[in-house]
């Protein structure tokens, strides 16, 4: 062989590994076992505490998707999501279809819980996820144009139906559709959610089990959760 042939053996060779090398890191890091738990309508004075001290007692964070007429309720549990490390999105000042919405009464939900959220812990939120998931092209529109990220779900379990759900049914869900990079989203708000806390320790223990971490929407999304001042 000489030494032309035997210079583009050994370049081929490297290249080849190189490209196994990359391509491998990339497949993990697409597969990476991240999960991020959401909680909209909150908060809530009793649910809405009993959630933070099962993510307090496990070290892990979550993203709470708050309302602000539930806000100015209980400001002082927004401080203490806020305080823990987890990270605050709007859910709108009192939960309409924002499809069925003008742009200015869009635009007024999403301010008037901006400035409660505002008032309570100093920071403007970009994540937004729309009440019932509903957004209109108008609404798209409306919320980019006011700087917000919009956030839904990969799995929405149906934890608000209490009375055709039950905890061991909630925890089933999430964990059954549970995937690398999802966003799981349950309730902390809005009505009796005995069942998804109940459901919460057993749903965190089997997933940490099956190898994943906790991270909030921003994280995973590799987006600043708040806008600058
Ligand atoms: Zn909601």
């Amino acid at each position: 062989m000489n030494k032309i042939k035997y210079f583009r053996l050994i370049c081929g060779l490297i290249l080849a590994v190189l490209t196994v090398f990359f391509t491998s890191c990339y497949a993990a890091d697409n597969e990476k076992k991240v999960i991020a738990l959401t909680f909209d309508d909150g908060p809530h004075l009793k649910y809405t505490e009993e959630v933070l001290n099962i993510l307090k007692k496990n070290n892990i964070h979550a993203t709470f998707f708050v309302m602000g007429g539930s806000v100015r309720n209980h400001p002082e549990l927004l401080k203490e999501e806020f305080a823990a490390g987890n990270v605050i999105g709007n859910h709108t000042y009192s939960h309409p279809n924002l499809s069925k919405l003008t742009s200015s009464a869009i635009g007024q939900e999403l301010n008037k819980n901006d400035a409660m959220i505002y008032k309570t812990i100093h920071v403007h939120p970009i994540l937004f996820r729309p009440p019932y998931g509903a957004c209109s092209e108008l609404c798209t529109a409306t919320i980019t144009k006011l700087g917000y990220k919009k956030v839904t779900w990969h799995f929405l379990v149906n934890d608000w139906d209490v009375n055709k759900t039950s905890s061991e049914k909630i925890a089933d869900q999430i964990i059954k559709n549970a995937k690398p990079g999802a966003i799981m989203a349950m309730h902390d708000g809005g009505g009796n959610r005995e069942k998804t806390v109940q459901a919460l320790p057993v749903i965190i223990d089997t997933l940490k089990k099956n190898g994943y971490q906790f991270v909030t929407v921003s994280e995973l999304l590799k987006v600043s959760p708040y806008r600058a001042p």
